[in-house]
């Protein structure tokens, strides 16, 4: 089950890395584009800076390259290899995937960018 603690709850839901009480996303959708990348400046919770150096989101391309390749490979098995739609059509049907998971993708590498440097504190999930 994906629980607060494990680091995979952080990523896949976008919460605070150390204490996993707040979402770091103003507007924890996505898909609204306009607040793709708008961010709080700290924790609410647990008073967390996600920013941790000014650049800090640039690196989170190079995870973005790799989570990017990994859905196109995602794609490629399930239309090419298991469906066989043939070449072409499997080309298109990466294409518009990875149009369509763009916003998730981003949002995806900047929570496993994150959790790379700020490791789960389960003291600071501690309600008081
Ligand atoms: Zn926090």
């Amino acid at each position: 089950m994906l629980k607060k603690g494990n680091k995979l709850y952080s990523i896949l839901t976008g919460s605070c890395p150390r204490c996993h009480q707040e979402s770091m996303y103003i507007d924890p959708n996505p898909y609204h584009l306009g607040s793709l990348f708008k961010m709080y400046t700290r924790c609410a919770h647990c008073n967390t800076k996600y920013k941790i150096e000014p650049s800090f989101f640039y690196g989170a391309m190079y995870v973005s390259y790799a989570v990017g390749i990994a859905f196109a490979v995602a794609v490629f098995v399930i239309a090419f290899l298991i469906i066989g739609i043939g070449l072409l059509n499997t080309f298109i049907a990466i294409v518009v995937t990875m149009v369509v998971f763009l916003p998730f993708i981003i949002r995806l590498s900047r929570n496993i960018w994150i959790n790379i440097f700020i490791k789960y504190d389960p003291a600071t999930a501690r309600i008081d």
